[in-house]
């Protein structure tokens, strides 16, 4: 497929002028040229294969061109492609719908389907500001949110990740402030100076804060930071002391890759408003939701607006609808949790190797989650050209080498990608 392209010419153009994601242009290093994906592998035009390590930025779980996601797509394909939601509906929104709502934690039974995951984060803040404004407390605007944590690219979503690891510096005035309690400690239990810390914020802020904000025992994009979901359990008990909704974004967390199906599940709490995007349409299509209690749908329709004042083009695009019901209805067989288990369990085994590398200052592994941390900022053109040499797609970022593999990956394919991970440690 790849031969009827002239690939010097297209990549010329690519580097001058089109944008990759956090890159300038013209862009360096080049990026690499895949031709098609199936099963872990994704094929490059020079015909090289590479497992991908990354599952398209965590989504394709499934792994590529999997024969019921085909389907699903074609199956809608020859209905329609896409119909507008304003004032219509179809079976595979609502169907959609119906299979979050059962699939989540308890009572999240109201459903807002938007077109990424930022834009479900961003739903989700004016959704906690709408609430509190329909329930007398105008003046409740800002957001409780943690250190360390990643909630997208847009202004809101952008206000409410770590401001000194994310992006506030570089946007100065133009972001809303909020407040934000310490990243969780690492080991077991809550940590007394961080809950002493978080609760006398809240308190001190509790007239202007609309909501609490985390991604629940992992934080993803923000460094692939795990922490007990006993800190979970103190949000929401911050949350009911001061009448803040409760938001877990489990973009990054949910359908599977902790273990739990959604990692709120080990913390044994359920947040009032929850996000899902990224696996849910296993990597085929853009989509994501928002998920609410009853009483915060009632609440936000109940006021001056009369509504949730949101609504994009592409909301509950049908091809993406249906690919995401097929994606879930995977997860029946409950095969998935074990296959989680295994590649936990192997990931623990092909990783450990790199602590023998002086510059590894951690490894650590939850789900099928697996990061060797450097003790300086990875250099990403040496790390990534080790493991493309030892057939391994991967990504790297800030310090952090890591993978998210498709949860169909085999044992041999995750002792490659170890491999090949700890080859990019020693080289980065
Ligand atoms: C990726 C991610 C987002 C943003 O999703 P996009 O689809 O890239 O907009 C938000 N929150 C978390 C936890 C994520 O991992």
């Amino acid at each position: 497929m790849g031969e009827r392209y002239d690939w010097a010419e297209l990549l010329a153009y690519d580097r001058d002028h089109v944008w990759h994601p956090y890159a300038p242009l013209p862009a360096s290093p080049p990026p690499l040229p895949v031709v098609s994906a199936s099963g872990v592998r994704l094929r490059l035009a020079d015909g090289r294969e590479l497992v991908d390590a990354m599952a398209s930025w965590w989504t394709a779980i499934w792994g590529y061109r999997h024969p019921v996601l085909d389907a699903a797509v074609r199956e809608q394909l020859d209905s329609m492609a896409h119909v507008m939601f304003g004032g219509l509906t179809h079976a595979p929104a609502i169907e959609l719908a119906q299979r979050l709502a059962a699939l989540s934690p308890a009572r999240l039974d109201h459903v807002f389907l938007a077109d990424s995951g930022s834009v479900a984060v961003e739903v989700a803040l004016k959704a906690c500001v709408q609430y509190q404004r329909n329930s007398g407390r105008p003046e409740r605007t800002r957001f409780l949110a943690l250190a360390g944590g990643y909630h997208g690219d847009t202004m809101g979503a952008m206000s409410i990740c770590d401001p000194v690891g994310g992006m506030h510096h570089l946007f100065g005035n133009a972001l809303p402030r909020q407040i934000f309690a310490g990243r969780p400690p690492a080991g077991a239990g809550v940590d007394p100076a961080w809950e002493g810390q978080a609760w006398e914020l809240a308190r001190r802020h509790s007239h202007e804060i609309a909501g609490v904000v985390a991604e629940p025992v992992v934080q993803g994009a923000g460094g692939m930071w795990f922490y007990d979901p006993a800190y979970v359990r103190a949000l929401r008990a911050i949350a009911d002391e001061h009448g803040f909704l409760l938001l877990l974004d489990e973009i990054a967390t949910g359908f599977g890759r902790t273990g739990p199906l959604f990692a709120t599940e080990a913390a044994g709490v359920t947040p009032d408003i929850m996000c899902v995007g990224k696996a849910m349409t296993g990597g085929y299509l853009t989509q994501s939701a928002m998920l609410c209690r009853a009483e915060v749908a009632q609440v936000v329709s109940g006021g001056e607006a009369g509504c949730l004042m949101h609504g994009p083009t592409y909301m509950a695009n049908p091809l993406a609808c249906g690919v995401a019901l097929a994606c879930l209805g995977l997860f029946a067989s409950g095969r998935w949790q074990l296959d989680v288990r295994r590649i936990e369990a192997g990931l623990r085994e092909v990783l450990a190797p790199a602590l023998a590398i002086p510059a590894v200052k951690d490894v650590r592994v939850l789900g099928a989650i697996g990061v060797i941390q450097l003790d300086h900022p990875v250099d990403v053109a040496a790390a990534t050209g080790a493991a493309v040499s030892g057939g391994v797609w991967i990504r790297p970022f800030r310090d952090l080498i890591y993978t998210m593999p498709p949860y169909v990956t085999t044992d041999d394919d995750i002792g490659t990608i170890g491999a090949a991970m700890v080859a990019a440690a020693w080289a980065g």
